[in-house]
């Protein structure tokens, strides 16, 4: 599948702010688009049908499988979440980057089926700043953070597989790195092209 906009994946284990910087990324350049992922878990605190998620039943989840309208879904935190076609489809068509915030089984069926995905993940600088950002945090029990710590462990594993690696150490410099990363892609060869037919065409590029 060829869309003109770009496909931004992004995963981290919980706690090392993969949604604080993909919140600031969207703040600053409206060119890209959070996609909206459907969960079969409850809404927290001011958590909207259609912003945050779209909070379906499991019975609505299961069909939704069945009709194919996921381009991936996983069961995370005892909970299924999937990305639909339909969020991310129409967006990219119209040339606008759509980003995801999903697990990592998520983002590895991502690169599975859109080789042109960038998946970036995000890391702690270390596991006792990883701690202590979910203990400052104060969401969780601590048998609960000792959970979050244990799958931490397991998921930095598949860090490999990713295009970038963000350590979002000083929060600044981890966005700049995400900036970077976006902005990179838009300068490629292809986009430029699109982006740019007039001047292309003016200097007889091909
Ligand atoms: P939370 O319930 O805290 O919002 O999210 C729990 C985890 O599920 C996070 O790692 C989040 O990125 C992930 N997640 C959210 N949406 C999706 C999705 O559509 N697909 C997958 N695979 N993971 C998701």
């Amino acid at each position: 599948m060829d869309y003109p906009g770009n496909l931004f994946v992004v995963a981290a284990p919980s706690g090392a702010g993969k949604s604080s910087l993909v919140k600031a990324l969207l703040e600053l350049d409206s060119h890209v688009q959070p996609s909206v992922s459907h969960t079969t878990r409850a809404p927290r605190g001011q958590e909207k049908h259609g912003r945050e998620y779209f909070f379906v039943s499991g019975s609505e989840f299961d069909a939704m499988v069945a009709n194919d309208a996921f381009v991936e879904w996983a069961h995370v935190h005892n909970q299924r979440y999937g990305t639909s076609k339909k969020a991310i489809e129409e967006r990219m068509a119209q040339g606008a980057d759509v980003i995801l915030e999903i697990d990592f089984q998520g983002a590895l069926q991502i690169k599975n089926i859109f080789s042109n995905a960038v998946c970036i993940f995000i890391l702690p600088p270390s596991w006792d700043e990883l701690r202590a950002r979910l203990e400052r945090r104060g969401e969780d029990a601590p048998d609960i953070i000792e959970l979050r710590m244990k799958n931490a462990q397991a998921e930095v594993i598949h860090a490999d597989k990713f295009d970038f690696v963000i350590i979002n150490e000083l929060f600044d410099r981890a966005l700049f790195d995400l900036k970077a990363i976006v902005h990179s892609q838009r300068l490629k060869f292809s986009a430029q092209r699109r982006a740019r037919a007039e001047t292309f065409k003016a200097l007889h590029i091909p």
